[in-house]
């Protein structure tokens, strides 16, 4: 069913507590959790704990999720960076470098950004 745990899902096992992150801020819908290959000084991933591929199937069938992510995301940069700026992406296919197929966020600050981005 949509939005189920996927056994072979790596967030989901996340999301579970079956694999080990660096938790930095919960919700009934979401998990936020340090990225383990940080691309720059502050670098969370905010999940939903419902299993999408990626944000915009997690938007079209649960709008109300995805606005979560969306608000804890800005949450945990004020929290992680202060009011400094952040930059959140959110890869969307291999084409434009996604590699884990549950929706998430990067939430990424602590130094500058570049326009367009590479
Ligand atoms: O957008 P993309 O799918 O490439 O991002 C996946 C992210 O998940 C990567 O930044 C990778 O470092 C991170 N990751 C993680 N913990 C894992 C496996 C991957 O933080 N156990």
């Amino acid at each position: 069913m949509a939005g189920e745990p996927q056994a072979d899902c790596l967030f989901c096992k996340i999301v579970k507590g079956d694999v080990p992150a660096t938790v930095v801020k919960e919700t009934e819908t979401t998990v936020a959790f340090r990225d383990i290959n940080p691309q720059a000084p502050v670098h969370v991933l905010v999940i939903p704990k419902v299993h999408y591929p990626d944000a915009a199937s997690l938007a079209a069938a649960e709008p109300a999720v995805a606005a979560d992510v969306l608000r804890e995301a800005g949450e945990v940069a004020l929290q992680e960076n202060g009011d400094s700026g952040f930059r959140i992406v959110f890869n969307t296919g291999a084409g434009a470098g996604q590699t884990v197929f549950h929706a998430h966020a990067h939430v990424l600050g602590g130094r500058g950004f570049n326009w367009p981005p590479g």
